[in-house]
Parts: structure tokens; sequence; C-alpha cells
């Protein structure tokens, strides 16, 4: 079979591969990829920038957005059948088996010991076919099939607003009406679309100029888009008034910073970005820090997303393309065949969601 693999922190070594089409054991299900997405950690596994291949192996086969297709189960296998659409989550328990892990929440790991496939010791899903226990498998609905390969990126966001609305039952009411969500690629709108699901008024900014595919996307859910040009996040809270929700999916440390301003009495910033840990900046930290307590603010970071996580994604994929048809597929800015994977890392400008159609269906 084909598959995309890496050499892991050897920049630029990703490849095409040939290798044995894998057999699923008595307790496993063999599945066909049919797309797997690219995303942000992608590009840093091609720059050698992070990765690990499993044990006893010298390459790592990428990928971990995926939807496949059962093709073979193993005769102690439960659960699935073949025909069935299939996603699956990232993480798995950690070597040290902490409490989180143990209790099936890997996602809040407690040693940083924990696998990940197509990114650290387990190979991926950017390849013809895999094997998986159907405890790691979540069944999706054939409707959904065709959109279903962003629930990866979807569970990062589900986790994210859930985690936000579980803390903030530390108060005794709260009834969030604002939300900004910074950044414009695939987490940064999939936030923005959970939120308007949820009621809220919601701005979504990025550097980009008004007027483009963001802007489109923004509207066609009923958001506003604003330019960081036009309207510097430091000036949110006086002209569009504080948000109570702020989702930071940039991965720009500035813009993280700025969102403290943004938030309102008892708002919470929620991190989401891969923030690069060079240069330094210097900030105002002790007006900061003053205006955290006197308004009860909270910055918490969030990070993957379990299985519990897919199955509310499923739940709000479908509730999405009944609301705005057609929006979840203009995410799909373009679909590689297999054989073209390397243009993945190029990214054109107007970017959102780049998805390598492994398998024709
Ligand atoms: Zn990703
Ligand atoms: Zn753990």
């Amino acid at each position: 079979m084909r598959a995309i693999a890496v050499t892991p922190l050897v920049p630029e070594s990703t490849r095409l591969v040939e290798l044995e089409k894998p057999e699923p054991g008595p307790g496993q299900v063999l599945v066909r990829t049919l797309s797997v997405g690219v995303c942000g950690t992608d590009m840093g596994l091609h720059r050698g920038a992070a990765g690990q291949a499993p044990a006893g192996s010298d390459y790592l086969i990428i990928g971990h957005e995926s939807i496949g297709r059962v093709e073979e189960v193993g005769r102690e296998a439960k659960g699935l059948a073949p025909g069935d659409y299939v996603a699956c989550p990232v993480r798995r328990p950690c070597a040290d088996n902490c409490l989180n892990c143990r209790r099936g929440e890997a996602d809040m790991c407690l040693t940083g010991t924990f696998a990940e496939r197509g990114i650290k010791g387990q190979h991926g899903f950017l390849a013809e076919y895999y094997v998986e226990e159907p405890r790691w498998l979540v069944k999706v609905p054939p409707a959904l099939k065709d959109v279903a390969v962003v629930l990866e990126p979807l569970s990062v966001v589900e986790k994210a607003v859930a985690q936000v609305f579980a803390i903030q039952s530390r108060l005794l009411s709260w009834e969030p009406r604002r939300a900004a969500v910074i950044g414009t690629g695939a987490i940064g709108i999939l936030a923005a679309i959970l939120l308007r699901l949820r009621g809220l008024d919601v701005y979504s900014f990025a550097r980009a100029p008004s007027g483009g595919a963001r802007t489109r996307v923004a509207e066609a859910m009923g958001a506003t888009y604003w330019s960081t040009a036009d309207l510097p996040l430091t000036s949110v809270a006086r002209e569009l008034g504080p948000a109570d929700i702020i989702i930071e999916a940039s991965g720009n440390t500035e813009a993280a910073l700025a969102a403290l301003d943004a938030l309102g009495s008892n708002g919470v910033l929620c991190l989401l970005g891969l923030y690069p840990q060079e240069p330094r900046q210097e900030i105002a930290a002790g007006r900061l820090a003053f205006e955290m307590m006197v308004s009860n603010r909270l910055v918490l970071g969030s990070v993957n997303g379990s299985g519990r996580h897919f199955e509310m994604g499923i739940t709000h994929l479908a509730e999405m393309e009944q609301r705005w048809p057609g929006l979840l597929a203009s995410l799909f800015t373009r679909r590689l065949p297999l054989s073209e994977f390397a243009q993945a890392f190029q990214r054109p400008p107007g970017e959102i969601k780049t998805v390598i159609q492994v398998t024709e269906e």
C-alpha cells in the first residue's frame, strides 16, 4: 500500500513509501482510508520541528485527521461491520498509566508520555489502510462522511468550548452573549460555527483584509469578520463591547496577550494555538494581572480531544449541515490526490483546509 511518511526531526523528509498492507489482529479492524486533512501540526512534522517514530521504526506515517471505511473485522472485534464509516481519535494512554489516561481522558494526561497516531510514537492515517481496535474508532453516519474529515480538529474545539462552559459553572448564573474568535484557520472557523450554534454573537478576527473568503465564511454563519488591520484587538472592548468568551486559535502570541484586553468581566480566554517559544514578549504584567483579578477573568489552555468530543462533534456536524448547508464543504479549499501530497505543504493564500483524497469512492 502507499503511505506518506517522514523521518522525524529531519526537515522536508516527507515522502511516498510502499509498505505491506497491514493485517488486522483478532481484536482489530482494517480501515480503508478515504481522506486525511492536513494542518499546522503536519507542517511542523514536515519542517522537522516535531515527531517521533514508533519504537523500532525509523519513519513515521503522518496524518491524524481522517475518515475511513471499515473493510475487514477481526473475529474478536465487536461493534463495527464492513462498510461502516469511522473517524479515529489521535491520543493513546501514557506509558505511566496516569489517573486521567486510566479513566479514558488521555487528552488530560498528567505525564506527557502519551502516544499520538501520526505525530508521536504511533503511525498515522495517511496511508491506504490502517488497523485499529474498535474502542478507538468512532462510527460516523453515512450522511456525514463527506464532511467528517474535520471531526478531529472539531473535537479540539468541542473540548475547548465544553471546558469553557464547565469552568463557568463557577458562576451562579452565566449568560454569555458575545464571543470573539481569533484566527480563521479550520480550528478558528469551527470554533466560530460552534459558538454560533450555541446562539452567541460571534466576531471572527484575522489579519487578512475584509471582503475576501474569510468574510464570506463568517457571513454565511451569521458572524462578523474583522481584519485586525481595521480593528486592533486592544480596541475591541471599546468598539464592539467586551467579550464573554474569546477563543485564540491563530497561534500568534501578541494576539493572545491583546485578547486579554478584549475580555469582559467574568470572561474566559481559551488558548488553542501553537505558540512559538521565541521571541520573548514585553508585557505590562502588573496591569494585566490587576485587570484579571479585578474582573474575575480567566485564561485556560486546551489541547486535543477524546472520543467523547468526537461524538459531540458528530451531533454538531449534523446540526451545522442542516442550518448552513454547504458551509462545511466550503472549508475544504483543496483536495489533492495522494500522489500530489507534496503540494499540501505549500499553502496558497485563502487556504482553509487541504484534504488529501487517499481513496476515491
Ligand atoms: Zn491537525
Ligand atoms: Zn497519562
